[in-house]
């Protein structure tokens, strides 16, 4: 896939864009520019891999529901984190003429990207570039679902066959919602973070 038209296109969607060859350097980057705020993430396999929450806990007031807050559950840490100064996330596709796609079972990770913060960052490898976003919708439910899914150990046809989507009816469905950016919302800073790398699903 082509990053370089895809970075044009969320630039013309209002969208800052910033590229990186490693998740090290990314990671250095993000360091930098986040210091002394209230940070909130999703629940990233990607921010997982690139330990970004050791990196700024160091110097910021971070708050991610995989690291709960002590006394507290899933559901109540994934609340503080959509009121933070900040809030990072990744996508489940990004479609090289701009458009962003991520499913969500609880809410908590689209919900924080879409508004709260002063800024959301969204921190993508390059194994999540697509041609279109009807590509970048079908990776999404057909490639990230059934691999997160498993992820959690939940029992439903995608997590056990790993093939594709079966539209299923499970208790523990992954996809209960689908958000697509079509391009920057109002009102609030958005960066990409792009990486040259295979990062998260
Ligand atoms: S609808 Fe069910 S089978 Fe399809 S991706 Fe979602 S959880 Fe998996």
């Amino acid at each position: 896939m082509e990053l370089k038209k895809a970075i044009n296109a969320l630039k013309s969607k209002g969208y800052e864009v910033s590229c990186f060859e490693t998740a090290e350097e990314a990671k250095l980057y993000i360091d930098c520019k986040v210091d002394g705020r209230t940070v909130g993430f999703g629940d990233s396999v990607t921010l997982g891999s690139m330990k970004l929450y050791d990196v700024l806990s160091s110097h910021n007031k971070v708050i991610d529901p995989i690291h709960c807050v002590p006394g507290m559950d899933f559901w109540s840490t994934a609340k503080q984190c959509l009121t933070t100064d900040i809030f990072f996330t990744s996508v489940n596709a990004l479609a090289e003429t701009g458009e962003m796609v991520n499913i969500d079972g609880t809410g908590n990770r689209v919900a924080g990207s879409l508004f709260g913060h002063e800024k959301v960052y969204f921190i993508v490898g390059a194994n999540k570039v697509v041609s279109t976003l009807d590509d970048a919708i079908w990776r999404a439910q057909n490639v990230a679902a059934p691999r997160n899914a498993a992820r959690h150990g939940f029992q439903t046809p995608c997590a056990i066959r790993q093939d594709h989507c079966y539209d299923c009816k499970s208790p523990d469905r992954i996809c209960c919602g689908q958000m697509i950016y079509y391009q920057k919302m109002r009102f609030i800073e958005m960066e990409v973070v792009l990486i040259k790398e295979t990062l998260g699903f």
